[in-house]
């Protein structure tokens, strides 16, 4: 089923599927009952449904609802409306005068494509009339099956009007819809579909691949800040390599990161920094974007002991402002991957470079380090680098003990002593 139609939904009940009341949030467990004391539908959807019955833990509760956003926003006073185009409203919980939880309430969306003018005051909203749908409508603008399911609280029941509980017992991620509808409409959608296919362990489903590999191209119109976004999830789950691996295999990385000219020896170094942050142990934004661009950096000025730092650092500033501007991403972090970056050539210098035992207590000079054993399984002729540095860090004390123990040094030290340099 892959096209809207109105039927009657699958039905779930209580007895057959794990979905307990008390699993729930409890403060979206109070608006849900709070809507429907005020006469309104309401369903928990989305992810929060999703993960549940796959038995994870939710990362957040999304609602959706018949009431209209102005609505909304009366009923719960600790509430804002946010967006412009689909308005929702964010039902905030605060905690010692700290936000501490954010639910996000949204009203059924119809299938009819209306350009709503963007500075339009919540209440007209309503009265446009259009906007809104019912909960299958609803069901069907959402992106994929898996994430379009509801949850009843009147009877504890799961509702499918997509077909999506199918697709969550075979491990299918599977796009609602046309593709190539829905990948114009919102081109995010198809990096999306690769992050939870690599997330929940699914299988991209054939029609929704193909639907990725002809639209790559579009990706390029989608919002760099989203994208951004998405990236940043990405690396905080730790599973950066995974995606952009699969986001190479169906021809969205080049759109995505068009500075990324050179693949090869790029996913054994995010893999490297996804390890790191699986363990808790999140590397900052520049070691991913350092990462992503060495190997394009060192192809086309390879790290050699007589490699010039000035034509290094030229080499190093085209990719690197080019990926850091294009994102809007912050000088501070531009300046750090560049730092990373031209370490590495340093690093290649060896016997030769000067201040060694200064430049081991710099921090960057663990990413580095960590980067050119990664690098020198590609680049082979790196070789006499790595046992020049594994040697001299043998001999001297583990880099960064000199300094206060401050507590984002402690992460690269314990790293660095796992690293087969470390004397045992
Ligand atoms: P996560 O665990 O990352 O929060 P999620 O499925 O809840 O996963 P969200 O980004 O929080 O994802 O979005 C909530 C829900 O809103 C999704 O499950 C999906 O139904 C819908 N949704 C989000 N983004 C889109 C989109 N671009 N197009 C259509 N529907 C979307
Ligand atoms: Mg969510």
């Amino acid at each position: 089923m892959h096209d809207y139609e109105t039927r009657q939904p699958v039905v779930l009940a209580r007895p057959d599927h794990p979905i307990s009341r008390k699993l729930l949030d409890p403060d979206a467990l109070w608006i849900l009952q709070k809507l429907r004391r005020e006469g309104h539908l309401a369903y928990l959807v989305g992810g929060a449904v999703r993960d549940l019955l796959l038995g994870r833990e939710p990362k957040d509760f999304d609602i959706g609802t018949d009431a209209r956003p102005s609505e909304i926003r009366r009923l719960f006073r600790n509430s804002r409306l946010i967006g412009r185009r689909f308005r929702l409203a964010h039902v905030y919980f605060r905690r010692k005068g700290e936000v501490e939880k954010i639910v996000e309430v949204s009203t059924f969306r119809s299938l009819r494509k209306i350009d709503v003018p963007e500075d339009i005051p919540p209440e007209d909203l309503d009265l446009t009339g259009t906007v809104f749908g019912t909960p299958d409508e609803d069901a069907w603008r959402r992106d994929f099956t898996v994430n379009a399911l509801f949850y009843n609280l009147d009877d504890f029941s799961i509702i499918d009007h997509v077909g999506g509980l199918d697709d969550l017992s075979a491990g299918v991620l599977r796009l609602i819809g046309d593709p190539d509808d829905r990948f114009a409409e919102d081109p995010v959608r198809m990096l999306r579909a690769i992050e939870f296919a690599v997330r929940l362990g699914f299988r991209i489903e054939e029609r929704t691949a193909d639907g990725i590999r002809r639209n790559a191209g579009l990706l390029a119109t989608a919002s760099a800040a989203r994208l951004r976004e998405e990236l940043r999830q990405m690396e905080q789950r730790g599973i950066v390599g995974p995606v952009l691996a699969d986001a190479h295999r169906l021809g969205l990385l080049g759109t995505l990161l068009p500075e990324v000219v050179e693949t090869e020896g790029v996913f054994p170094l995010l893999e490297a920094l996804d390890e790191r942050a699986a363990a808790g142990r999140e590397p900052p934004e520049w070691a991913y974007i350092a990462a992503l661009l060495l190997p394009t950096v060192a192809r086309r000025y390879p790290l050699t002991p007589g490699a010039d730092l000035e034509q290094a650092q030229d080499t190093i500033a085209g990719p690197v402002d080019a990926l850091t501007h294009r994102y809007q991403i912050s000088a501070h972090i531009r300046h750090q991957t560049r730092e990373i970056l031209l370490s590495c050539y340093r690093m290649a210098r060896g016997k030769a470079y000067r201040t060694k035992a200064k430049f081991v207590r710099k921090p960057e000079f663990q990413e580095a380090w960590a980067f050119v054993q990664i690098w020198a399984h590609v680049a082979r002729d790196l070789g006499e680098v790595v046992e020049f540095w594994t040697a001299y860090l043998g001999g001297t004390a583990a880099p960064g003990q000199a300094r206060g123990a401050g507590r984002r040094r402690r992460p690269r030290r314990r790293r660095l002593a796992s690293a087969p340099a470390q004397p045992s």
